[in-house]
């Protein structure tokens, strides 16, 4: 019996979990392998609508799901919490004591956003990283009238890159509809050298931040709120008085790799590039080609989790699934993978709002750059599309 055991019932662990599955269907059939999810709620959030909350167009009800819902047949569910795990004796620990063994593990365990790491963060900023956080950012929006707004971002990677952006611009065009951007001043802080990471993007997005009036800051990184007097402080140790602070928060990756030895601090998975396979954490000597350093042969890593230099969002655990899934699968029926899913190429699709009903789309992966169309209502309603469609398509593999 071979045992595929994958944690977090996320994007990227529902998704791998149902691949692996429908690729594993005889050997389970015959009782030769299992497929199980193990996951802390047994709910699946749909984390891209809380955004959306805070705009005021979506309910909290509607982005959660029951993880068994989405779930093909074969393939078993735990709703317990990880406590440890166990690269050498290939156990994972569970809450309720269970040690859990596996022959191929796959870690989806996404990010932890940490609002409480940065002092005055819970306090004073808004986000729209949680249901809850969203919604009161929408009460906040609601009884705003006038005065600053300072958008920022106390750290980096954090999910979704580009949804301060995207908020910096629905909340301006927000404003102008209720008859009060004239009484407005809007400070976007980013915190490296342009308005985003990706040239390309940047490029696209810096226009519309002068067309629509509302001040870019760069290398201006949060790094404390001062709320006495109500002033951001950035890394370059700049003073932004505000009204409003909207803040994404700090993220970490999940604290039981850090435990366990697979991820630094910082909580990312060293993970490689194409194979998605988890490499060891002990740093290597210098000038040890990155191939050299040594990857568990049965451990992957997906989603948010991982160290990759890529967008920390659904869409990339989405496009990394099929390669997880075509390994595990192979490793299991004794063969080496196969075509087009034996190696991640570093895709990601990504819907990007800019506010007045437009959008556009970033399209990238490790060796094409995005090149985001010009903004239309189109490409706003694929988003809004996606979105209603999600259920039904990407954790099922559908699409
Ligand atoms: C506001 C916002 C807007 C976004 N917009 C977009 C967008 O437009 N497009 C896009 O592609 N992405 C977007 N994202 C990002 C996207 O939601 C995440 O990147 C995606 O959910 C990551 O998938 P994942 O499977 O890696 O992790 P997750 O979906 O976060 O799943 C991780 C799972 O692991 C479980 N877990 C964690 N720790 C434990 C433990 N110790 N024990 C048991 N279970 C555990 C959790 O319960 C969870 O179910 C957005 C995110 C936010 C917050």
């Amino acid at each position: 019996m071979q045992r595929v055991v994958v944690l977090g019932g996320g994007v990227g662990g529902t998704l791998s979990a149902n691949l692996v599955a429908r690729k594993l269907k005889k050997e389970i059939a015959a009782g030769e392998a299992s497929v199980t999810v193990v996951d802390a709620t047994g709910a699946h959030a749909y984390q891209p609508g809380y955004m959306y909350i805070a705009m005021g167009n979506e309910k909290p009800e509607k982005l959660v799901r029951p993880e068994r819902s989405l779930l093909d047949g074969n393939v078993q569910l735990v709703v317990d919490t990880i406590t440890g795990i166990d690269t050498a004796a290939q156990v994972v620990a569970l809450g309720d004591g269970t040690q859990m063994p596996y022959d191929q593990l796959v870690i989806a365990l996404g990010s932890r956003i940490l609002p409480e790491a940065m002092d005055n963060f819970e306090a004073e900023a808004h986000h729209f990283y949680s249901p809850d956080a969203a919604a009161r950012l929408r009460k906040a929006l609601d009884g705003f009238t006038g005065g600053k707004i300072v958008i920022g971002i106390a750290g980096i990677p954090y999910k979704c890159p580009p949804a301060p952006l995207e908020v910096a611009f629905l909340v301006e065009s927000e404003l102008r509809e209720r008859g009060i951007r004239d009484k407005t001043e809007m400070v976007f802080l980013s915190p490296i050298n342009r308005a985003f990471t990706i040239e390309s993007v940047s490029e696209m997005a810096t226009p519309i931040f002068e067309e629509k009036g509302i001040r870019l800051e760069l290398l201006a990184g949060v790094s404390e709120i001062d709320a006495e007097r109500k002033v951001v402080i950035t890394d370059a140790f700049e003073e932004h008085p505000y009204d409003l602070l909207i803040c994404v928060p700090p993220h970490k990756g999940a604290q039981v790799v850090i435990d366990a030895g697979i991820a630094p601090k910082s909580g990312w998975i060293p993970t490689d590039r194409h194979t998605l396979q988890v490499k060891t954490v002990a740093k290597p000597a210098p000038g040890t080609p990155d191939e050299a350093v040594p990857r568990y042969p049965n451990v992957y890593a997906l989603g948010d989790a991982t160290d990759l230099p890529l967008s920390k969002a659904g869409s990339t655990a989405h496009f990394e699934a099929p390669i997880v899934a075509e390994r595990v699968a192979a490793a299991v029926q004794g063969r080496e993978p196969e075509g087009k899913e034996a190696s991640y190429t570093g895709k990601v699709m990504c819907f990007f709002e800019v506010g007045d009903g437009k959008g556009t789309l970033l399209q990238f992966d490790y060796d094409h750059p995005p090149k985001p169309p010009k903004p239309n209502q189109l490409w706003h309603l694929g988003k809004i599309i996606f979105n209603k469609t999600y259920w039904q398509t990407v954790p099922k593999g559908r699409v």
